[in-house]
């Protein structure tokens, strides 16, 4: 059933707002810029909430139920980040105040880039990028800008494993680079054999998610990384799946050169739709001086009767600015509301839970899912979603068929080396009741791909829209749900 839209729904005359008294002289628009032929819709102010209260409830959210979205760490965000977020001084500041009026906001920056270092064990780092794959950017340009600023100009590749995120190849070509892939071994980690031979004096370095995207700890990480460092590159190191190790391992000391953050994964400031991401970028000793400036810094040193005085400093040989002004400040406060209300305990803890989480569900589901690496897991586990004795089922129906049981799908067909794959990531959050009533649905599910096929190959069935044509929907993407007539 389809909801009608605010402008079917528009009676002439309807009013819903009052205007404000103006503070400023009335003065007639100019009348060539006006569209008097535009049909605005008119309602009442509860038509309105009415109407996009229920559109809202429409959408799935982590507010509203389980997303077990892999790689993504759909944690729940707690409302006091909110709160912080909006407190007023944070809110009312311009981010073009003269520094001695926004110590506060510049204070709390400071905090948060020496937290991020303290944790990750680099550093420094920079709070500008304003997502995960724009830190991927960053750092990849500041490892160009380490070989160049060193007159070693023949390093043109870059190498991937062969179970990356998308965004680490697209990143790297971005930056210039050919990417080179690395295949897995039969365990999910690193193939030493084949990256030694890769490993030449032409390699700018290795982007290595790890944990990696099949949820698995590289049991060879310090022989990888010594590899690459052997052959004069530096180690990238992507940093979605840090929920994994929080306070438990860090990847400055493991070796890692450069690592970026998704504050909208591991420090839950919202993701996408919720709000813009933000991705801060860690790096080692001497790739300070290529970071991004401005950062913030101690610039006058405190005495007795004064506090220091807080401002900007640029990096000597920064790669430049990659953001307008400093970033996604309000992410800024999110995050260090979260890593406050937490404390060094209780990040280790999260991470503790959130391993412990993944290896329940995996053990409910062993023996009923097809496992390509069946070992302990991190944070985040991989099945295939496809079975011998029941041909026709695919990963894509048993994750419509989950919405029927009220859950949003895990990640489908991503990482690409497995066939089928479904990508599972509860997070900390979730309770053990829950994660049962996921479980059971599986089960269910796995049970019913054998016994009622045609269930999973026509589901959703009980949602809004029903199975969509997906290749029509991303190829022909309608964007604008109502055309009025006279503009059609
Ligand atoms: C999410 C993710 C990224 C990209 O982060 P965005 O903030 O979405 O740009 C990169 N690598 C991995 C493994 C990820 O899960």
């Amino acid at each position: 059933m389809t909801e009608p839209t605010i402008y079917e729904m528009s009676v002439a005359g309807r009013v819903g707002m009052k205007y404000p008294q103006p503070d400023v002289p009335l003065s007639p628009l100019p009348d060539d810029m006006l569209r008097r032929d535009l049909p605005l819709p008119e309602l009442s102010e509860l038509e309105v909430v009415r109407h996009f209260t229920n559109l809202s409830s429409k959408n799935y959210s982590i507010d509203g139920g389980f997303y077990p979205l892999g790689s993504c760490t759909m944690k729940y965000n707690p409302k006091v980040n909110e709160e912080t977020a909006r407190i007023p001084g944070f809110t009312g500041t311009h981010p073009l105040q003269p520094i001695e009026t926004v110590q506060g906001n510049l204070i709390l920056m400071y905090e948060l880039q020496n937290w991020l270092a303290e944790i990750s064990g680099f550093s420094a780092v920079t709070l500008q990028p304003a997502a995960g794959a724009h830190g991927e950017y960053v750092g990849v340009m500041i490892i160009r800008a380490y070989h160049r600023d060193r007159g070693d100009l023949k390093r043109t590749k870059i190498l991937i494993p062969d179970s990356a995120h998308g965004t680490n190849p697209a990143t790297s070509a971005m930056s210039g680079y050919n990417v080179v892939p690395v295949p897995s071994d039969a365990r999910g980690n690193v193939d030493l054999e084949a990256l030694r031979t890769l490993c030449t004096d032409e390699i700018a370095g290795l982007m290595l998610t790890n944990p990696n995207t099949v949820g698995l700890f590289d049991e060879n990480v310090l022989e990888v990384i010594n590899i690459v460092h052997q052959a004069g590159g530096l180690v990238y190191g992507d940093g979605a799946n840090f929920n994994a190790v929080l306070g438990i391992v860090r990847p400055g000391d493991l070796g890692f050169d450069v690592m970026h953050f998704n504050l909208h994964k591991t420090f839950s400031t919202p993701h996408g739709g919720g709000g813009p991401g933000s991705g801060p970028v860690g790096v080692v000793e001497h790739l300070v001086e290529f970071l991004p400036g401005p950062l913030v810094d101690v610039i006058k040193e405190g005495d007795a009767d004064d506090y220091p005085l807080f401002g900007f400093v640029e990096p000597p040989k920064s790669i430049g600015r990659v953001k307008s002004f400093y970033g996604q400040f309000g992410m800024h406060v999110r995050a260090y509301t979260y890593i406050s209300m937490h404390g060094a305990a209780g990040l280790r803890a999260v991470s503790e839970h959130a391993v412990l989480n993944a290896n329940y569900l995996l053990s409910r589901v062993r023996g009923k899912y097809k496992l390509p690496y069946d070992r302990i897991c991190m944070h985040e586990f991989v099945v295939e979603g496809s079975w011998d004795d029941a041909p026709d089922i695919r990963a894509l129906d048993v994750s419509k068929r989950l919405m029927d049981y009220n859950f949003h799908p895990p990640t489908n067909y991503f990482p690409l080396i497995v066939h089928e794959a479904l990508m599972i990531e509860p997070t900390e959050t979730e309770s053990k009741q829950t994660l049962d009533q996921f479980a059971d649905a599986l089960l269910k599910i796995a049970e019913e791909a054998h016994t009622q096929p045609d269930l999973l190959k026509s589901a959703p069935h009980n949602t809004p829209i029903g199975r969509l044509d997906e290749v029509k929907a991303a190829k022909e993407l309608v964007l604008c749900c109502w055309i009025p007539e006279d503009i059609e």
